[in-house]
């Protein structure tokens, strides 16, 4: 399978009065052609950093990238213009944010919204655009989709909103859509609504998706590959098959004991995990997890973990999965 983007070493910081914040850590990971990937963690790891990236939407400063490279179609993303990122946007990748409510423009209509990236970038005329326009509406579930077209945002409740921006950043086609926590705002009904709903369209559509998510709980059904991100480094990453059945990386296996289960009985209370992540101003040498690791050893404290490779497409990067590892403990 071909790949849409590989992000190579991606290292990104940013610059406030305290210091120097080192975000993102030397990154890497690719998005197979038509698959979903979720980036996985708590807030602050680096994965929305590292989705703005992709789409060189970080503003430099504060923002530093300090190496690495993103290759969208075989090209660095890091090397291109702003002129040649404003076609790439919106054309090329789409995005959806956490909160539609911010990205709308509350003051045109979503019909206006829509059709505006299709005149720009695809040379469609007023009455081509409507039409396309209301297909993608119909598509996405919105429905009277004709009457719903005059409409502003704040006519919309919160799930419909977020099918509106869903059917804005697919008006040009993307061959990639960044989802960066497109769920969070929604309530968990909804939340699985739009999630299959992505779902449906990367199936009619081809679309390569990459989903940032705080939430595991979200990926099971939706994505095809995981990457699990923890204080600005990638941690462990596989298909998702085996990252639910095979987890190898304490803070993976944390995240997966946090998620609710419907089958779970009510005794085995959901565990989370205990402490914060560390000071990316000042980052220790060793495992980033090291403080909040119970399985922890000496060598964890001053020696960073090399990625393992555990089969197929799997990697963790633990001490424990290191052959040396129970000697040295
Ligand atoms: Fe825990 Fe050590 Fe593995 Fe880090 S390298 S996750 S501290 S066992
Ligand atoms: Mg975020």
């Amino acid at each position: 399978m071909s790949t849409i983007i590989e992000v190579k070493n991606l290292a990104v910081s940013f610059h406030t009065y305290g210091g120097e914040v080192q975000a993102v850590r030397g990154v890497s990971f690719s998005v197979p052609r038509g698959s979903t990937v979720a980036i996985v963690g708590e807030s602050g790891c680096g994965k929305s950093v590292t989705a703005k990236a992709m789409m060189q939407l970080l503003s430099c400063p504060p923002a530093e990238y300090k190496g690495g490279e993103i290759l969208f179609n075989g090209e660095d993303i890091l090397q291109k213009t702003e002129r040649q990122m404003e076609r790439i946007r919106g054309n090329e990748m789409g995005m959806i944010f956490q909160d539609p409510m911010t990205s709308l423009n509350p003051t045109l209509t979503i019909g206006r919204q829509i059709t505006e990236g299709m005149m720009k970038h695809r040379a469609f005329n007023g009455k081509e655009a409507k039409e396309e326009a209301i297909q993608l509406l119909h598509l996405v579930g919105i429905p009277q989709p004709e009457q719903r077209f005059d409409q502003y945002p704040h006519e919309f409740s919160g799930g419909m909103r977020q099918r509106v921006m869903i059917a804005i950043s697919l008006a040009c086609q993307p061959e990639l859509l960044i989802a960066d926590e497109p769920t969070t705002a929604l309530d968990v009904t909804i939340q699985a609504q739009i999630l299959q709903l992505l779902k449906k369209l990367q199936e009619e559509m081809g679309t390569s998706i990459l989903l940032i998510t705080h939430d595991l709980g979200v990926v099971a059904e939706t994505c095809d590959y995981v990457v699990v991100m923890y204080a600005g480094v990638v941690v462990e990453s596989g298909t998702a098959e085996e990252i639910f059945a095979n987890a190898q990386h304490p803070y993976t296996k944390g995240l997966l004991q946090s998620i609710p289960r419907l089958d779970q009985q009510r005794a085995q209370a959901l565990r989370p995990i205990i402490g914060s992540p560390p000071d990316l101003m000042d980052p220790s040498p060793g495992c980033p997890f090291y403080a909040r690791c119970e399985q922890a050893m000496r060598i964890c404290k001053n020696h960073h973990p090399t990625l393992e490779h555990v089969n197929g497409e799997h990697y963790s990067s633990c001490w424990l999965r290191h052959p040396m590892a129970q000697v040295v403990r």
